[in-house]
Formats: structure tokens, C-alpha cells, sequence
């Protein structure tokens, strides 16, 4: 997925709405420590499903929405939207927005969706929260270090057949659900006779 435009609001320490523009070529992203540059990172394995704290070094996840600080009130919402081109040029655009309590909601295009349909989105696009192409500190030495079946899983995402995966484990469990409504069907019918 080429990716254009990032949208921040209440995430982390972008307490006000702000945005960001992707140009085509290298970006980079400087400033002081801690003045939020893992955060955009970290923004966008959100927006892309990302649910694991360890990840996004949180203790839970609405540890994403902005705490306060001596000056400023906590909020109560965290709101991340990702916009570029899918592989096939489409416009995409993917809301994840979190309210303190209440969990997640996702919308892609306008409409609402699923976590599960936000991943395959991105896995379709050769991308997604665990992408190789996101590259955050201690990346390297984890790529370096992995086992032969996680680097499988890794060329796998670069490929974007990640999502075949799901679908044939959603398909194989229909086709058990069909295989017992059959079954039953038939015992069904058998007492009929
Ligand atoms: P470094 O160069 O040191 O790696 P950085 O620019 O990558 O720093 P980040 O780690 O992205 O900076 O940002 C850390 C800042 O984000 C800290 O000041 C932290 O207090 C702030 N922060 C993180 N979560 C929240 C939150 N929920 N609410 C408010 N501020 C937060």
C-alpha cells in the first residue's frame, strides 16, 4: 500500500487534530527525543489493527488516548486515519478510533467494518501492523534472530498472501459447520421415513 496521508487526534501525545503528508521518495521525521516520533509509528500499526501493548508500549490500550498532562485534561478519545492507494490503485482510507472504555471502531471508505476485515484489507495490500516494511527500534536484530518459520511469515506479509491464511481457516471452518448441518439433515430425514 503507498501510503499519503496520516490523520492524529487524541492519540498519545497528539492531544490536538493533526496531520501529517506522505510525498512520494523518502521521508523522515526528526526532533527531540521524545517528542513523539516512534509515536507516528506507532499510530499507524493502530490504525492498522495493532492490539498487542507490548507493541505499542502501553499497559492496555486505552493507554493510546491522551493522558493529560499538568496542563491539559485527559481525553476521552483517540481517533488515527490512514489514507493512500491499495495495490491496485484504489483510494483507501481506514479510520480506527477508540473511546475510553468502549474499545475500538473501524471504518474503511466510510463504512463501518470489522477488526478482521481492516487486517485482511491490509494483507491483500502487502502491508499491515506487523509488515516488515514498518521498521521500529530492535527490528533488525528481531529479524536477524527469528526462527525460519517466522521469516516465512514475514516474506509472507512482503507478498501479501498473509490473508489467505484467514480465509482458508474461515473457509474450513464453514465447511465443518456445512459437514455437521448435513449430518443432522440426514438424521433428520432418515427419522421421516
Ligand atoms: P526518542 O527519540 O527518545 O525515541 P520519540 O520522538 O520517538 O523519542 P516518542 O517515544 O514517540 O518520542 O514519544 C514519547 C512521548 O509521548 C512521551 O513524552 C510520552 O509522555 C508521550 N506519550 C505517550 N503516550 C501518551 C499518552 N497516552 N498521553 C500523553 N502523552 C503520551
Amino acid at each position: 500500500m503507498l501510503l499519503r496521508r496520516l490523520k492524529l487526534s487524541g492519540f498519545k501525545s497528539f492531544v490536538e487534530p493533526s496531520e501529517l503528508r506522505i510525498e512520494p521518495g523518502l521521508t523522515g521525521i526528526v526532533g527531540p527525543n521524545g517528542c513523539g516520533k516512534s509515536n507516528l509509528l506507532e499510530a499507524i500499526r493502530w490504525v492498522m489493527g495493532e492490539n498487542s501493548p507490548k507493541s505499542m508500549r502501553s499497559g492496555g490500550m486505552d493507554d493510546v488516548i491522551f493522558a493529560g498532562t499538568a496542563s491539559r485534561p485527559p481525553r476521552n478519545f483517540a481517533e488515527v486515519v490512514l489514507a493512500g492507494l491499495d495495490s491496485e490503485g484504489r483510494e483507501l482510507e481506514v479510520v480506527r478510533r477508540i473511546e475510553r472504555g468502549s474499545g475500538s471502531a473501524y471504518r474503511v471508505n466510510g463504512r463501518d467494518v470489522r477488526a478482521k476485515d481492516v487486517a485482511l484489507t491490509f494483507a491483500d495490500a502487502a502491508t499491515g501492523a506487523h509488515s516488515p516494511a514498518l521498521v521500529s527500534q530492535g527490528k533488525i536484530a528481531q529479524v536477524i534472530a527469528a526462527k525460519p518459520a517466522e521469516r516465512r511469515m514475514m516474506l509472507e506479509e512482503a507478498a501479501g498472501i498473509a490473508g489467505l491464511h484467514v480465509r482458508r481457516r474461515d473457509a474450513e471452518g464453514k465447511l465443518r459447520q456445512t459437514e455437521a448441518n448435513l449430518a443432522r439433515l440426514e438424521d433428520l430425514m432418515a427419522g421421516l421415513d
